[in-house]
């Protein structure tokens, strides 16, 4: 299994293709080291509250303090929820996995939705695995040794540049010898001249490797009986449960990590990965890193869905689960009742709330300004205070979407400046939510299977 998940990790550094995106301009979550949110840093503007909790959430998540927590970002359309999402994952750090899902797309995949589901809390789990590397050419090695002189324990620490083992053995005992001539004390770090066989000293010396402890090293003192040397040198890889199920799935096979096309993993395979994965961590081989999945326009979930969160959560492999919906009071998907944002009360009952507030006229400024740069956009002040007016009259996304084609229209007069003419022309062009909804209601008749009843169009 060892062989196999080293090839995970060569998967995980395929380079993906970058493309400006719609959050793309966001780095981070734009906080100071006192987690308070800076104005406009990282891309992120405004939303201090929301960034603020989300920050918050971030540290206990790195600091490993929480896991099966689920939080809920609750607002309008267009008020960041994703944006702040996403500044989470890029202060993740690498090892720490973070899934993104949109709810409908449980709907869409070729098997059932709590197989989706599972599937999407185990990416969402990393497993921190130790392996001990063999020596490659030209690397650093260090090389530990315990030698009792007198009563007392002495540990040399030995840092050689060599791959070969003969050498390795020769300079060892040569440490040895050094040891036992009183020339090193215990803990002091070393380097011996592999031709002369001299003996420079590299760190501070320190009596007892008891004090040598206390200084919080890192490294671990390998006990080894008098003159023979261990060789210990960790390479950590990081690879989610999920990659784990689906190497050891003997129908999918490690190249359908390359697809995605995974399919449905037994349920054999998986308790065979926890409990080889639970002997890992006993072993002191395995750490646990409980990752982040985020749940887009969760309302979308169905009850079944919803009940398998709720159990799920209490798994102690559960990952911290973000949901994000925009909508207010609405029914559940599966039933008849309604509850606010469509989740169950039960399940509503557990979440952490964060919630996003609209934009101001400043904010709605800041972000375009910020998109403008990362779509390169040269737009005129004029342009960007018309642009800035429709976004707080319309929406913000769709203001952000005159970014580009007022680009294209004012490109197609020649011009490298996005003019508040091109703004107005693209404005006419493509209608924003109310104005289409405006056009609907004026033409309805035309269009094909209107299916407005007369008393609901009364009641509108
Ligand atoms: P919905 O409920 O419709 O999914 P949302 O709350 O998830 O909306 P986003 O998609 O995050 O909204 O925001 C819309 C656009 O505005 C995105 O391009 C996003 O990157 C940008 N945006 C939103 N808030 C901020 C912010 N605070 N700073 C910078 N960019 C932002």
């Amino acid at each position: 299994m060892a062989g196999a998940i080293a090839t995970t990790s060569e998967i995980k550094d395929i380079t993906r293709m970058e493309r400006i995106g719609a959050h793309s301009h966001i780095r981070g979550l734009g906080l100071d080291e006192s987690l308070e949110p800076r104005q406009v840093s990282q891309g992120m503007v405004g939303q201090a509250k929301a960034r603020k909790a989300a920050g918050i959430i971030l540290q206990m998540i790195k600091e490993g303090k929480i896991a099966g927590r689920a939080i809920l970002m609750a607002g309008p359309p267009g008020t960041g929820k994703t944006a702040i999402a996403t500044g989470m994952a890029q202060s993740l750090g690498k090892d720490i996995p973070f899934t993104m899902l949109a709810a409908s797309e449980i709907f869409s995949l070729e098997m059932s939705k709590t197989e989706a589901l599972t599937q999407a809390f185990r990416r969402s789990i990393g497993v921190r695995i130790k392996e001990e590397a063999e020596i490659i050419e030209g690397e650093v090695v260090e090389i530990q040794i315990d030698r009792s002189v007198t009563g007392g324990t002495k540990q040399g620490k030995l840092t050689l540049k060599t791959t070969d083992m003969e050498t390795i053995y020769d300079l060892g005992h040569k440490m040895i010898d050094a040891l036992n001539k009183e020339k090193v004390l215990a803990g002091d770090v070393i380097t011996i001249d592999k031709a002369s066989g001299k003996i420079s000293k590299l760190g501070r010396s320190f009596t007892r490797a008891r004090d040598y402890d206390a200084m919080g090293a890192d490294t671990k003192f390998v006990q080894c009986p008098e003159g023979e040397l261990q060789r210990r040198r960790e390479v950590v890889h990081t690879v989610s449960l999920h990659e784990i199920d689906v190497i050891n799935s003997r129908t999918q096979g490690f190249l359908a990590l390359f697809s995605g096309d995974t399919g449905e993993i037994k349920p054999e395979v998986r308790d065979q990965i926890n409990t080889k994965v639970t002997e890992w961590r006993e072993e002191g081989k395995a750490e646990i890193v409980p990752g982040v999945l985020f749940i887009d326009e969760v309302h979308m979930l169905d009850i079944e869905c919803f009940s398998f969160l709720n159990r799920a959560l209490e798994d102690e492999r559960a990952p911290v689960v973000i949901m994000a919906s925009n909508r207010g009071i609405t029914r559940i998907r599966g039933t008849k009742y309604e509850s606010p944002h469509g989740i169950p009360l039960d399940l509503l009952d557990r979440l952490l709330i964060i919630s996003t507030i609209p934009y101001g006229q400043e904010d709605i400024r800041q972000i375009l300004t910020i998109r403008c740069e990362e779509e390169d956009v040269d737009m005129s002040r004029e342009a960007c205070d018309v642009l800035t007016r429709i976004g707080e009259e319309t929406s913000l996304r769709y203001a952000i979407h005159l970014i580009t084609a007022g680009h294209l229209v004012a490109k197609k007069r020649r011009a490298t400046q996005v003019d508040v003419s091109d703004i107005k022309r693209v404005y006419q062009l493509f209608l924003d939510e109310k104005r289409s909804v405006e056009f609907i209601r004026q033409y309805q008749k035309q269009y094909m299977f209107n299916e407005i009843k007369k008393d609901d169009d009364e009641k509108k």
